[in-house]
């Protein structure tokens, strides 16, 4: 399935002829010519052939963290990356890695049933009958433990689901919660069950969600099957991720470790993820009134809120060892600024499998480091140091890059420029999100990229379908904004360390939205039959995000001035205060309507006496915040930026050498050491996962989530903290700006 050569030259021969035209942002004239020579020659040379070979050999086997192939995959990475002339090594770590040692949920009363809590291997699928080095389906770091109590559906087990149980009059306090997979991250739904008084939680995938209710299930299609279930972690990662035992610094040999009993990020109560078959009984054992209708399944019978009369047992245990963590890391070292590094990674362990969870990311990635090879042969030399990482251990709680950059922490912080991250990718749209000092560069190396399926730029394709999607004023916006936003990063993936800890400018890069799946997603059958069949069956976009992601590491290590644009960040965060102020006036409005309703009685009116109807309490007004230090410093930032960005373009687009340090600088002045009220770990001042979202972004995380909570006296001094970091990074700008403008007057 490949392109007639004809068709390609003529591809490659339409945009060179475009390219050359334009000037890349901090490149000189004759610099950006060279840069998009070798740009189009990087672009040529990865083939669909290796990166789907890559994946095959990968997924090859289960690699779990501490399994023989995910030592073996490390070791060959190493070995590919070696083979390319890259000066490449593994750098190893530990890290607490709990599997299990028994499960087991059954149902009593008068109908019991026993979970079979087993992914059967299906005969199409050559991998899914490796059970001998499977894990089982469990939810790493759920704590141990034997319980036994009534049922309650608690929907997706978010903070308002239990808002509509406290209306309905409903408590889960000592009971088993069954709370369904989607909407929030899995590891909010045992936090939040914990803090209203659940002792157990068993979260299953609802048909509804990712199976039949969406399209046929597994083989026939790509949905979730019966009895497929989704691993995952739980660990209370948005109070820091990594290993639990060695918060903030390597997990290197000899280093001090937090005692298990003393770690905060382990579950408060014991959690297990089942299939839809194995939750029907469970299901169908609740009783209590019908839920209300957002909360309803695809399963053929009524849900119900419980609690359920007959008991449930929920039982696990776990072998608490620590595990090794292969991270394999390549270095290419830069020619003329050998200290400004610019990293790129994916990780490279999976729950099983794994073709499309890594794989599907890190298979572009290795393709990547071999055309990058190829390049230095050519002749090509980087202008800056490449990093090029294949993290393990990400799926259970990002170990290995989380260990790795808190190990080398204090070079990262004086010598990192940016960090460029994928994991799965699929077939579709262009997808960024991250620092909004990058996202003029990421809508400019979108430019250059051509996708597969209409032939026009992945960002004009983008752009398109965003303007199908967008509300009317979004129209406006998008057709008349030179950039397209970018969304900003919460948790998820590799990125956090780099942006979240250290405050390094990121990116995490995939195309997706037209494969119609997710029904694999960390299964047994998340494997290379699956992502052959169902996903993208020509690699097309797996080049497409190799070329993607490599244009992006070439042209920032080769500027001659970092490309970092900061009218969009100004932008940005300008839009984010209106979001904050908006929010407390909903808030205030909010809680001011509820109390009257409560005077007036309306909860009496809406009383019917055959259902149970609890009226909500009082509550204080929120007062007025003092948004004032944030708006001046916002207006402050987008002078400052402006200021920068017209001496920029006035220098002809690049700087004298000395500005860069700056420049690398200005991320990390939007950081605090002291970080965010109660996790101190995550320092971005800007971004950050949500406390109840878990991957979820909260941007102006400190005041959005006082606001949130209702933490009144934190929110105006939050709002002080982050005034101040963009008043610092303003006048980072202002005095940028002067260094430009004093080149350019010479
Ligand atoms: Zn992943």
């Amino acid at each position: 399935m490949r392109l007639p050569l004809a068709a390609v030259c003529l591809v490659a021969l339409a945009a060179h002829a475009t390219d050359t035209d334009r000037v890349l942002r901090g490149y000189t004239p004759a610099d950006s010519a060279t840069e998009v020579s070798w740009e189009q020659k990087f672009r040529a040379l990865p083939d669909r052939d290796h990166i789907r070979e890559n994946m095959r050999r990968l997924s090859a086997r289960p690699h779990h963290v501490g399994s023989p192939y995910d030592k073996d995959n490390a070791e060959w990475l190493l070995a590919q990356l070696k083979s390319y002339g890259l000066d490449a090594q593994i750098e190893q770590f530990s890290a607490l890695f709990p599997t299990p040692k028994s499960r087991k949920l059954e149902l009593l009363g008068d109908a019991p049933y026993t979970a079979k809590l087993q992914e059967p291997p299906i005969a199409v699928d050559p991998t899914s009958s490796q059970t001998a080095e499977q894990l089982p389906t469990y939810n790493a770091y759920s704590r141990d433990g034997d319980v036994t109590a009534p049922l309650v559906y608690v929907n997706y087990g978010r903070p308002e689901d239990y808002e509509v149980l406290d209306r309905m009059g409903i408590s889960v306090r000592g009971a088993i919660v069954i709370a369904r997979y989607g909407e929030s991250w899995r590891g909010i739904k045992p936090k939040v069950a914990a803090e209203h008084g659940a002792i157990g939680c068993i979260i299953y995938s609802d048909p509804r969600d990712d199976g039949f209710y969406r399209g046929d299930p597994y083989p026939d299609g790509p949905m979730r099957p019966a009895d497929g279930a989704q691993r995952g972690s739980v660990m209370d990662m948005p109070i820091y991720p990594g290993d639990p035992q060695t918060p903030g610094v390597g997990a290197v040999a000899g280093v001090k470790l937090i005692p298990l009993d003393q770690v905060k990020t382990i579950t408060k109560i014991p959690v297990l993820p089942i299939s839809w078959d194995d939750a029907q009984p469970f299901l169908k054992a609740l009783g209590g009134a019908t839920v209300p209708e957002a909360w309803r399944g695809g399963l053929p019978f009524t849900y119900h809120v419980g609690p359920s009369k007959a008991e449930a047992h929920l039982a696990v245990a776990f072998n608490w060892d620590r595990k090794p963590l292969y991270d394999v890391i390549a270095r290419i070292p830069g020619a003329k600024f050998p200290d400004q590094w610019v990293i790129r990674g994916n990780h490279h362990d999976a729950w099983v499998n794994g073709a499309e969870d890594p794989l599907s990311g890190t298979s572009p990635e290795l393709e990547e480091a071999r055309v990058l090879g190829q390049l230095l042969q050519q002749g090509w030399k980087p202008a800056r140091t490449i990093i090029y990482c294949f993290w393990d251990g990400e799926e259970p709680a990002l170990l290995g890059s989380t260990e790795w950059a808190e190990t080398h922490a204090d070079e990262l912080r004086k010598h990192a420029v940016a960090y460029f991250n994928s994991d799965g990718n699929g077939r579709g749209y262009f997808h960024a999100s991250g620092s909004h000092s990058l996202e003029n560069f990421v809508n400019d190396v979108a430019k250059d990229i051509t996708d597969p399926e209409t032939k026009m730029t992945v960002w004009k394709r983008v752009r398109l379908v965003d303007i199908s999607r967008a509300t009317p004023a979004e129209r406006k916006e998008i057709r008349e904004r030179a950039d397209l936003r970018i969304p900003a990063l919460g948790s998820g993936s590799d990125y956090t360390v780099f942006i979240d800890h250290l405050g390094i400018a990121s990116v995490n890069l995939s195309y997706g939205g037209e494969d119609e799946g997710g029904g694999q997603y960390h299964s047994v059958y998340d494997d290379f039959y699956y992502y052959t069949h169902f996903m993208d069956t020509t690699f097309d976009y797996e080049r497409a995000l190799a070329q993607t992601a490599g244009t992006m590491v070439l042209r920032m290590a080769d500027a001659d001035t970092l490309p970092f644009q900061f009218g969009d960040l100004a932008d940005t965060v300008h839009l984010y205060v209106t979001q904050l102020k908006t929010l407390a006036d909903q808030r205030r409005d909010e809680v001011k309507e509820r109390n009257r309703q409560i005077q007036e009685g309306v909860y009496q009116a809406l009383y019917d006496p055959k259902k149970t109807l609890v009226p909500p309490k009082p509550e204080a007004v929120p007062p007025y915040l003092n948004f004032a230090p944030l708006d001046q410093a916002s207006d402050d930032l987008t002078e400052a930026a402006k200021t920068f960005d017209a001496a920029f373009a006035a220098a002809g687009g690049v700087a004298p050498d000395g500005l860069n340090p700056d420049l690398i600088r200005s991320e990390r002045l939007l950081t605090s050491p002291a970080g965010l009220p109660n996790r101190p770990w995550f320092e971005h001042l800007l971004y950050a996962p949500g406390f109840y979202t878990g991957y979820g972004v909260k941007t102006i995380p400190g005041v959005r989530e006082a606001i949130e909570q209702s933490q009144w006296i934190e929110a105006d001094q939050q709002i002080v903290r982050v005034s101040d970091a963009l008043e610092k990074e303003a006048d980072l700008l202002k005095q940028a700006a002067k260094l430009v403008s004093g080149k350019s007057s010479d």
